[in-house]
Protein backbone atom coordinates (compact mmCIF):
# COMPACT_ATOMS: atom_id res chain seq x y z
CA UNK A 1 0.00 0.00 0.00
CA UNK A 2 1.32 3.82 -1.01
CA UNK A 3 0.15 7.19 -0.64
CA UNK A 4 -1.84 7.88 -3.95
CA UNK A 5 -0.38 11.59 -3.87
CA UNK A 6 2.87 11.53 -3.17
CA UNK A 7 3.91 7.36 -3.67
CA UNK A 8 5.36 7.66 -0.30
CA UNK A 9 4.78 3.82 1.27
CA UNK A 10 5.10 5.42 5.04
CA UNK A 11 1.45 5.58 5.34
CA UNK A 12 -0.96 4.62 8.75
CA UNK A 13 -4.04 3.44 9.31
CA UNK A 14 -7.38 5.32 10.99
CA UNK A 15 -10.62 4.72 12.14
CA UNK A 16 -13.02 7.15 10.62
CA UNK A 17 -15.62 6.58 13.07
CA UNK A 18 -14.27 8.86 15.92
CA UNK A 19 -15.33 11.55 12.80
CA UNK A 20 -18.55 10.22 12.04
CA UNK A 21 -19.28 9.53 15.30
CA UNK A 22 -17.72 12.16 17.66
CA UNK A 23 -17.91 10.93 21.66
CA UNK A 24 -20.69 13.02 22.38
CA UNK A 25 -24.69 12.82 23.16
CA UNK A 26 -24.94 13.71 19.81
CA UNK A 27 -22.04 11.12 18.45
CA UNK A 28 -23.86 8.32 19.75
CA UNK A 29 -27.30 9.17 18.55
CA UNK A 30 -25.59 9.39 14.62
CA UNK A 31 -23.98 5.65 15.55
CA UNK A 32 -27.37 4.17 16.53
CA UNK A 33 -29.65 5.71 13.79
CA UNK A 34 -28.68 3.11 11.25
CA UNK A 35 -30.12 0.59 12.81
CA UNK A 36 -33.30 2.29 12.56
CA UNK A 37 -33.15 3.66 9.32
CA UNK A 38 -35.97 1.65 8.39
CA UNK A 39 -38.63 3.42 11.00
CA UNK A 40 -37.06 6.68 10.49
CA UNK A 41 -40.07 8.57 8.17
CA UNK A 42 -38.40 10.29 4.60
CA UNK A 43 -39.86 13.63 5.92
CA UNK A 44 -37.20 13.77 8.73
CA UNK A 45 -34.39 14.63 6.86
CA UNK A 46 -31.91 15.44 8.88
CA UNK A 47 -32.43 12.14 10.98
CA UNK A 48 -32.13 10.04 7.49
CA UNK A 49 -28.93 12.11 6.42
CA UNK A 50 -27.19 10.08 9.75
CA UNK A 51 -29.19 7.07 9.68
CA UNK A 52 -27.67 6.46 5.62
CA UNK A 53 -24.68 7.56 6.34
CA UNK A 54 -22.85 4.88 7.82
CA UNK A 55 -21.97 3.84 4.28
CA UNK A 56 -18.50 5.71 4.70
CA UNK A 57 -17.05 3.83 7.07
CA UNK A 58 -13.84 1.97 8.31
CA UNK A 59 -10.49 3.00 8.13
CA UNK A 60 -8.62 5.88 6.19
CA UNK A 61 -5.36 5.77 4.72
CA UNK A 62 -2.87 8.18 5.72
CA UNK A 63 0.48 9.24 4.59
CA UNK A 64 3.31 9.74 7.06
CA UNK A 65 5.03 12.10 4.14
CA UNK A 66 2.39 14.28 2.71
CA UNK A 67 -0.67 14.00 4.86
CA UNK A 68 -3.18 12.75 2.40
CA UNK A 69 -5.42 10.46 3.70
CA UNK A 70 -8.71 8.25 1.80
CA UNK A 71 -10.88 5.68 2.88
CA UNK A 72 -9.63 2.17 2.48
CA UNK A 73 -13.13 1.02 1.07
CA UNK A 74 -15.10 4.11 0.07
CA UNK A 75 -18.97 3.51 -1.05
CA UNK A 76 -19.90 2.90 -4.61
CA UNK A 77 -20.29 5.86 -6.77
CA UNK A 78 -24.02 4.27 -7.38
CA UNK A 79 -23.81 4.49 -3.34
CA UNK A 80 -23.00 8.26 -2.99
CA UNK A 81 -25.07 9.78 -5.75
CA UNK A 82 -27.65 7.99 -4.07
CA UNK A 83 -26.88 9.61 -0.36
CA UNK A 84 -26.62 13.00 -2.11
CA UNK A 85 -29.86 13.13 -4.29
CA UNK A 86 -31.90 11.84 -1.24
CA UNK A 87 -30.52 13.93 1.66
CA UNK A 88 -28.22 16.15 1.47
CA UNK A 89 -29.46 19.04 0.61
CA UNK A 90 -33.50 19.30 0.98
CA UNK A 91 -32.99 20.70 4.97
CA UNK A 92 -30.12 22.95 4.33
CA UNK A 93 -32.08 25.20 1.42
CA UNK A 94 -35.27 24.86 3.52
CA UNK A 95 -33.26 26.56 6.48
CA UNK A 96 -31.13 28.99 4.44
CA UNK A 97 -32.63 30.61 1.85
CA UNK A 98 -36.72 30.56 1.02
CA UNK A 99 -37.12 30.78 -2.85
CA UNK A 100 -40.98 30.00 -2.68
CA UNK A 101 -41.66 33.50 -0.45
CA UNK A 102 -38.74 34.85 -3.03
CA UNK A 103 -36.50 35.24 0.08
CA UNK A 104 -34.12 37.90 0.53
CA UNK A 105 -32.40 38.95 -2.89
CA UNK A 106 -29.46 40.14 -1.14
CA UNK A 107 -29.27 36.60 0.86
CA UNK A 108 -25.83 35.81 -0.90
CA UNK A 109 -24.61 39.29 0.75
CA UNK A 110 -24.88 37.31 4.26
CA UNK A 111 -23.14 34.56 3.57
CA UNK A 112 -19.81 35.00 5.81
CA UNK A 113 -17.98 32.04 4.23
CA UNK A 114 -18.95 32.77 0.36
CA UNK A 115 -18.21 36.36 1.10
CA UNK A 116 -14.54 35.58 2.70
CA UNK A 117 -13.93 33.35 -0.16
CA UNK A 118 -14.84 35.58 -2.97
CA UNK A 119 -12.49 38.16 -1.25
CA UNK A 120 -9.80 36.41 -1.16
CA UNK A 121 -9.95 35.63 -4.92
CA UNK A 122 -10.68 39.03 -5.93
CA UNK A 123 -7.59 40.13 -3.48
CA UNK A 124 -5.49 37.69 -4.91
CA UNK A 125 -6.43 37.36 -8.53
CA UNK A 126 -7.12 39.48 -11.42
CA UNK A 127 -10.72 38.72 -12.38
CA UNK A 128 -11.32 41.21 -14.82
CA UNK A 129 -12.22 39.21 -18.09
CA UNK A 130 -14.49 36.50 -16.75
CA UNK A 131 -17.43 35.95 -18.65
CA UNK A 132 -17.98 32.21 -17.76
CA UNK A 133 -18.39 30.79 -14.30
CA UNK A 134 -19.05 27.28 -12.81
CA UNK A 135 -20.08 26.63 -9.14
CA UNK A 136 -20.01 23.02 -7.88
CA UNK A 137 -21.46 21.70 -4.95
CA UNK A 138 -23.00 24.50 -5.52
CA UNK A 139 -26.22 24.55 -2.86
CA UNK A 140 -27.41 28.92 -3.49
CA UNK A 141 -24.52 29.54 -5.48
CA UNK A 142 -23.77 32.43 -2.98
CA UNK A 143 -20.60 32.90 -4.51
CA UNK A 144 -21.05 33.10 -8.12
CA UNK A 145 -23.65 35.75 -7.24
CA UNK A 146 -21.10 37.78 -5.04
CA UNK A 147 -18.90 37.66 -8.35
CA UNK A 148 -21.69 38.71 -10.44
CA UNK A 149 -22.36 41.83 -8.21
CA UNK A 150 -19.17 43.22 -9.11
CA UNK A 151 -18.67 41.70 -12.78
CA UNK A 152 -22.22 42.37 -14.05
CA UNK A 153 -22.45 40.48 -17.45
CA UNK A 154 -20.83 36.99 -15.94
CA UNK A 155 -22.75 33.48 -16.91
CA UNK A 156 -23.21 31.52 -13.78
CA UNK A 157 -22.89 28.52 -14.62
CA UNK A 158 -24.13 25.44 -11.38
CA UNK A 159 -22.69 22.05 -10.61
CA UNK A 160 -26.09 20.58 -8.11
CA UNK A 161 -27.93 17.18 -7.71
CA UNK A 162 -32.02 17.16 -7.38
CA UNK A 163 -34.08 19.61 -8.50
CA UNK A 164 -35.00 21.38 -5.17
CA UNK A 165 -32.84 24.48 -6.01
CA UNK A 166 -34.30 25.04 -9.56
CA UNK A 167 -36.75 27.49 -8.61
CA UNK A 168 -34.40 29.36 -6.77
CA UNK A 169 -31.78 29.20 -9.76
CA UNK A 170 -34.28 30.54 -11.87
CA UNK A 171 -35.05 33.81 -9.87
CA UNK A 172 -31.42 34.23 -9.69
CA UNK A 173 -30.08 33.56 -13.16
CA UNK A 174 -28.12 30.77 -12.45
CA UNK A 175 -28.07 27.71 -15.14
CA UNK A 176 -27.70 24.07 -13.24
CA UNK A 177 -25.96 22.67 -15.98
CA UNK A 178 -25.60 19.26 -14.40
CA UNK A 179 -26.17 16.91 -11.02
CA UNK A 180 -22.90 15.76 -10.45
CA UNK A 181 -19.43 16.38 -11.96
CA UNK A 182 -17.57 15.49 -14.32
CA UNK A 183 -20.58 15.80 -17.11
CA UNK A 184 -20.29 15.50 -20.82
CA UNK A 185 -20.28 18.85 -22.00
CA UNK A 186 -18.03 21.35 -24.84
CA UNK A 187 -18.82 24.14 -22.09
CA UNK A 188 -15.80 25.88 -20.78
CA UNK A 189 -15.50 28.15 -17.96
CA UNK A 190 -13.36 31.50 -16.74
CA UNK A 191 -13.92 30.76 -13.22
CA UNK A 192 -14.96 27.88 -11.34
CA UNK A 193 -15.50 27.99 -7.77
CA UNK A 194 -15.72 24.25 -5.48
CA UNK A 195 -16.25 24.59 -1.53
CA UNK A 196 -16.67 21.53 0.68
CA UNK A 197 -16.71 19.66 -2.33
CA UNK A 198 -13.65 18.27 -3.02
CA UNK A 199 -13.19 16.11 -0.13
CA UNK A 200 -16.47 14.38 -1.20
CA UNK A 201 -15.96 12.52 -4.37
CA UNK A 202 -14.90 9.31 -5.40
CA UNK A 203 -12.37 9.11 -8.37
CA UNK A 204 -9.99 12.42 -7.14
CA UNK A 205 -8.08 12.18 -10.17
CA UNK A 206 -10.47 11.69 -13.04
CA UNK A 207 -12.27 14.64 -11.14
CA UNK A 208 -9.31 16.92 -11.46
CA UNK A 209 -8.31 16.16 -14.52
CA UNK A 210 -11.55 17.25 -15.45
CA UNK A 211 -11.53 20.10 -13.94
CA UNK A 212 -8.57 21.13 -15.85
CA UNK A 213 -10.12 20.04 -19.27
CA UNK A 214 -13.84 22.53 -18.58
CA UNK A 215 -11.25 25.70 -17.36
CA UNK A 216 -10.11 28.03 -20.59
CA UNK A 217 -6.61 29.32 -20.56
CA UNK A 218 -5.49 31.84 -17.91
CA UNK A 219 -8.95 30.32 -15.94
CA UNK A 220 -8.74 30.29 -12.22
CA UNK A 221 -10.07 27.69 -9.50
CA UNK A 222 -10.90 28.30 -6.43
CA UNK A 223 -10.53 25.44 -3.87
CA UNK A 224 -11.97 24.83 0.10
CA UNK A 225 -11.41 21.33 1.63
CA UNK A 226 -10.91 20.85 5.35
CA UNK A 227 -7.75 20.69 6.58
CA UNK A 228 -6.54 17.41 8.16
CA UNK A 229 -2.95 17.84 9.31
CA UNK A 230 -2.03 15.01 11.84
CA UNK A 231 -3.63 16.45 14.86
CA UNK A 232 -7.14 16.02 12.93
CA UNK A 233 -6.66 12.07 13.22
CA UNK A 234 -6.57 12.48 17.33
CA UNK A 235 -9.90 14.59 17.77
CA UNK A 236 -13.17 13.71 17.66
CA UNK A 237 -13.91 16.19 15.09
CA UNK A 238 -17.79 15.20 13.73
CA UNK A 239 -18.15 15.94 9.49
CA UNK A 240 -20.02 15.30 7.15
CA UNK A 241 -18.80 12.25 5.13
CA UNK A 242 -15.33 12.96 3.52
CA UNK A 243 -13.85 10.02 1.24
CA UNK A 244 -10.46 12.29 1.07
CA UNK A 245 -8.17 14.25 3.53
CA UNK A 246 -6.28 17.00 2.71
CA UNK A 247 -3.26 18.81 3.77
CA UNK A 248 -1.40 21.65 2.10
CA UNK A 249 1.46 19.49 0.67
CA UNK A 250 -0.93 17.13 -0.82
CA UNK A 251 -3.47 19.41 -1.76
CA UNK A 252 -0.79 21.11 -4.16
CA UNK A 253 0.82 18.59 -5.75
CA UNK A 254 -1.98 16.59 -6.67
CA UNK A 255 -3.09 19.98 -8.43
CA UNK A 256 0.08 20.42 -9.64
CA UNK A 257 0.77 16.99 -11.07
CA UNK A 258 -2.12 18.07 -13.34
CA UNK A 259 -0.19 20.98 -14.49
CA UNK A 260 -2.73 23.40 -12.54
CA UNK A 261 -0.19 26.16 -10.98
CA UNK A 262 -0.83 27.04 -7.40
CA UNK A 263 -1.16 30.53 -7.50
CA UNK A 264 -2.03 30.77 -3.42
CA UNK A 265 -2.73 28.35 -0.92
CA UNK A 266 -3.10 28.87 3.34
CA UNK A 267 -4.96 27.40 6.05
CA UNK A 268 -8.10 29.42 7.38
CA UNK A 269 -10.78 29.57 10.06
CA UNK A 270 -10.86 28.36 13.59
CA UNK A 271 -8.33 26.35 15.35
CA UNK A 272 -8.77 22.56 14.84
CA UNK A 273 -10.45 21.46 18.07
CA UNK A 274 -11.47 24.57 19.35
CA UNK A 275 -15.63 24.94 19.83
CA UNK A 276 -16.03 28.48 19.29
CA UNK A 277 -19.74 29.71 18.93
CA UNK A 278 -18.57 32.55 16.87
CA UNK A 279 -16.45 30.92 13.64
CA UNK A 280 -13.43 32.81 12.19
CA UNK A 281 -13.07 32.91 8.67
CA UNK A 282 -9.79 34.29 8.83
CA UNK A 283 -6.33 33.18 7.80
CA UNK A 284 -4.85 31.21 10.14
CA UNK A 285 -1.50 29.76 8.76
CA UNK A 286 -0.10 30.19 12.03
CA UNK A 287 -2.03 27.66 13.88
CA UNK A 288 -3.96 24.72 12.38
CA UNK A 289 -7.14 26.27 10.99
CA UNK A 290 -10.07 24.10 10.03
CA UNK A 291 -9.61 24.84 6.51
CA UNK A 292 -7.44 24.90 3.06
CA UNK A 293 -7.99 27.83 0.93
CA UNK A 294 -6.33 27.67 -2.32
CA UNK A 295 -6.48 29.20 -6.13
CA UNK A 296 -5.37 27.01 -8.56
CA UNK A 297 -4.61 28.90 -11.92
CA UNK A 298 -4.37 27.42 -15.94
CA UNK A 299 -1.36 29.01 -17.46
CA UNK A 300 -1.88 29.97 -20.99
CA UNK A 301 -0.85 27.08 -23.67
CA UNK A 302 2.06 28.09 -25.59
CA UNK A 303 1.19 28.44 -28.78
CA UNK A 304 4.06 26.78 -31.40
CA UNK A 305 4.10 26.86 -34.87
ZN1 LIG B 1 1.70 11.15 0.45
Amino acid sequence: MYCQICNSKLIYYKWYDNHLFPKSANGIIKKLLPWFDFLIPDKFQILKKFSKANIFKGKVIVCKECGYGTMETPPTQEAIKKYYEYNYWQNFRERNVKPTTHGDVYDYLQDLRAGSQIFLVNSQFDLKNIMRTLEIGAGPAFASQLLRNRFKNISMYVCEPGTSWDRYYQMRGLHRIANFFPFDTNETFDYIHTSHWLEHVLDLRKTIYALYNVLNDGGCLFVEVPNTPEIYWELPIGDTPHIHFFTVQSLKAIFEEYHFSCHYIDIFGTRLGKTTQKPSYEQDSVTEGVWIRAIFHKPNQKHTR
